[in-house]
């Protein structure tokens, strides 16, 4: 079961193999992989092609419990890390509660250590409730999947569950980020275009927030 990971070139490794170059590890974003579960079923997305769910190493058979997840983190100084990024094979903040428990546990541990949630940005529809005030003071980043300029495009592309609200739920949430977390960003790929592009800065200018044009893997 891979939880803790590092990521380089579309490769994990396995945060105790990197772990064993000590050199190669300072600075290192350390990945936390904790559920396959998620409520859209993204085109792009590797959880959707069977073959690779079956032989992917994130794919987990079971679901790490929150003592198994700081059991592994136990295993290692956090002071080498540079950030701690929930982000895993599928949506994270599926698991929101549990997301929680580990981040105390780290701040615990080291008041200084940043910590992202790379999201859908959907967990107010998941969890039935406003889920941004539970992230003050536990996480630094939210950086949310922005996808798509509009509703429609966004629901061809990620297939949500819960149809066509979800685009204005994930910018709702987005918004509401910003009181409780400091960085909230919005990301979309770099292959959609550049009108596409254009498009989604100018909504994150409206909402006041970052938009992280990122590469297409
Ligand atoms: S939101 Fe993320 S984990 Fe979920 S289907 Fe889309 S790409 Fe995959």
């Amino acid at each position: 079961m891979l939880i803790l990971y590092t990521a380089k070139n579309g490769i994990y490794t396995d945060l105790k193999d990197s772990y064993t170059n000590e050199k190669e590890l300072i600075n290192k974003n350390i990945y936390v992989n904790i559920t396959n579960r998620c409520p859209c079923a993204c085109t792009f997305c590797l959880r959707n092609t069977k073959e690779l769910d079956e032989s992917n190493n994130l794919w987990l058979d079971t679901e790490p419990t929150v003592q198994e997840i700081t059991a592994e983190f136990e295993k290692y100084d956090l002071n080498k890390f540079n950030e701690i990024i929930f982000c895993g094979f599928g949506e994270p903040l599926v698991r929101l509660e549990d997301l929680l428990e580990v981040a105390k546990y780290l701040k615990n541990r080291n008041s200084n250590i940043k910590i992202r949630v790379n999201t859908n940005g959907l967990a107010d529809l998941v969890h039935g409730k406003e889920t941004a005030p539970l992230l003050k003071g536990l996480i630094d980043t939210v950086s949310i999947s922005l996808n798509a300029s509009n509703a429609e495009e966004y629901l061809n592309l990620t297939r949500s569950k819960f149809g066509i609200e979800s685009y204005d739920a994930m910018l709702k949430f987005a918004v509401a980020c910003k009181d409780y977390v400091p960085n909230v960003v919005l990301t979309v790929v770099d292959c959609i275009g550049k009108e596409e592009i254009d498009t989604c800065q100018a909504i994150c200018d409206r909402i006041g927030v970052t938009l992280r044009v990122r590469p297409f893997e």
